[in-house]
């Protein structure tokens, strides 16, 4: 028997990072630890991060939720991918679908016989061989009626877009009812153990104290534990990734109800457009060198859908990641943690890794240092390699339009994300790295859509002759224009399934 358990985990701050957190805690430890969420409804959340990634069904699933009520309550939609428009060229525009392009049919990943007859002149875009590209073209969505890997199905994948204050309450009422407390209050103070370092407890405004053995700080960018307790600094990222400011504002929904996130490319960053059942949310994420604050907010609100129902509201944030993400006995978990811009959703999937990693790799009270430096080293791979995939989307461009994109064409990048586009140019190889999240259909949609293109296929891909391998993939190419249309309107499943009841 381990007399070394952690008895009391307290969890600081109750933003989507927070109740994610209390949520996953309460579902694995159930009443047997103590789990309590402190937040301060003075200092408020973050209120933004309402595009998702796939893996978010897995974590529905961790917790045993519902998909249609989860969409219920929080006014959600499905996504299927993201539309860039103006970000290889102005004029430009692409999907980056979720799921797989084409199918398997030899040894060769499929983009290689793809890319053999494209490069002959006898294959339609890349786009039209992914079932969710096709599907979010014709604005449609149903889930897979089937699980067979060999359906069309099986290249399908989706997620969600949702409200986040109302993703946190739903989380909220979730953790609470399987024994989660929450303390209303602000941190003043946070006292540490004199022997060791590490956090003992953290004393509120009012003077109560709050005690545990493991800390998780999902404090928002004040990273209050991490940061400014235990004094982990943070590694900057902004000279890759120079957007430091986002204007946000939700507006009335207009038009059909699409099923994908929209990011459109502007002079100093990009918009984007998030379709809930209720609302549009818009934002523009931008580089303050380059536009001001009332720029940007002048160019959100004249490109949005319908009328505005709030003021734009400012954010601030420098882009990167804590040294170590668990120092001690604290783990950050969210913004707390570092920050990459929400260009790819990737956010709240981060949340959700650096809580199954610590599901995965919980410590006992002694905190071995062995298990802290893995669990650092598998979440450092993961953020970096999804912000090279992110750094992508600003390198590959041919615009010279603005200093941003001036900037961005000649900024050197990191040695691992400069091998990926160079051999996929030389020879539209994707290389797949330890702890990437984004597959290849990812890097693959992102890439062409930017014009990396490859000057050969593969030497396997020639072993088939041309014609037939054309034949075959016009056939592919049909079967999935077919499957898309045969699938209700988007609007209609949401209608049919996951209604809000005050939705309008
Ligand atoms: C412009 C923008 C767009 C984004 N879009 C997306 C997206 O589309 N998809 C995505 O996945 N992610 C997105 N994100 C990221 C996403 O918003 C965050 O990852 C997510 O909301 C988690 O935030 P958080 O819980 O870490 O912090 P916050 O929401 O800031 O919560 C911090 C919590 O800590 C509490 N707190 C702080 N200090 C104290 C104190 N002294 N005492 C008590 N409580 C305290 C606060 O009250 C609050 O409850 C976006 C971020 C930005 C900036």
């Amino acid at each position: 028997m381990n007399d070394a358990h952690i008895r009391s985990i307290v969890i600081l701050g109750g933003g989507t990072a927070g109740w994610m957190s209390a949520a996953l805690l309460a579902k694995v430890m159930g009443r047997k630890r103590r789990i309590t969420l402190v937040e301060s409804e003075e200092i408020g959340t973050i209120g933004v991060g309402e595009a998702t990634v796939p893996p978010l069904q897995l974590f529905n699933g961790l917790l045993g939720v519902d998909e249609n009520e989860f969409l219920r309550a929080t006014n959600g939609t499905f996504k299927l991918g993201i539309e860039f428009v103006d970000w290889g060229r102005l004029g430009a525009r692409y999907f980056h679908p979720f799921g797989r392009h084409g199918d398997h049919f030899d040894v060769a990943p499929f983009h290689q016989y793809w890319l053999k007859c494209r490069l002959a002149g006898k294959a339609a875009p890349i786009d039209e061989f992914s079932l969710c590209a096709a599907a979010a073209r014709c604005s449609r969505f149903q889930r897979p009626p089937t699980k067979d890997p060999r359906s069309i199905w099986s290249t399908f994948s989706y997620a969600f877009h949702f409200d986040a204050s109302a993703y946190a309450a739903f989380l909220r009422r979730y953790a609470e009812a399987r024994g989660a407390t929450r303390v209303e209050g602000k941190v003043a103070d946070v006292r540490l153990r004199a022997e060791d370092g590490f956090v003992d407890r953290l004393v509120l405004a009012d003077g109560r104290e709050i005690a545990g053995d493991l800390f998780i700080d999902c404090s928002g960018f004040r990273a209050l534990l991490i940061g400014q307790a235990l004094g982990v600094g943070d590694e900057d990222w902004s000279h890759w990734l120079p957007a430091d400011r986002a204007v946000a504002v939700q507006c009335e929904n207009a038009g059909p109800l699409l099923p994908y996130t929209r990011s459109t490319a502007r002079r100093a960053g990009w918009r984007w457009r998030i379709p809930l059942q209720h609302r549009v949310g818009a934002g523009y994420v931008f580089v303050s060198d380059y536009l001001s604050e009332d720029e940007a907010a002048a160019d959100l609100l004249a490109g949005l859908d319908g009328p505005a129902l709030a003021e734009p509201r400012l954010l601030k944030f420098r882009t990167g990641r804590r040294k170590a993400f668990w120092a001690k006995n604290v783990v950050a978990v969210g913004l707390a943690g570092g920050f990459l811009e929400p260009l790819e959703s990737t956010s709240i999937h981060l949340i959700q890794t650096a809580l199954t990693k610590l599901a995965s790799w919980f410590p006992d009270r002694r905190f071995d240092p062995m298990i802290v430096a893995e669990y650092n080293r598998l979440h450092h791979l993961e953020t970096e390699r999804i912000r090279d995939f992110i750094i992508l989307h600003y390198k590959a461009t041919e615009r010279e339009d603005s200093p941003l994109w001036r900037y961005c064409r000649n900024m050197p990048i990191p040695d691992s994300l400069a091998e990926k586009m160079e051999l996929f140019r030389r020879y539209g190889k994707l290389k797949q790295l330890e702890g990437d999240f984004f597959q290849d259909a990812s890097w693959l949609a992102v890439m062409l859509g930017q014009f990396v293109t490859p000057e050969r296929n593969d030497p396997i891909a020639d072993l088939h002759e041309t014609e037939p391998l054309a034949k075959t993939l016009e056939t592919m190419r049909a079967i999935i224009a077919r499957t898309a249309k045969d699938m209700p309107e988007h609007a209609a499943f949401v209608e049919r399934s996951c209604a809000a009841a005050a939705a309008h």
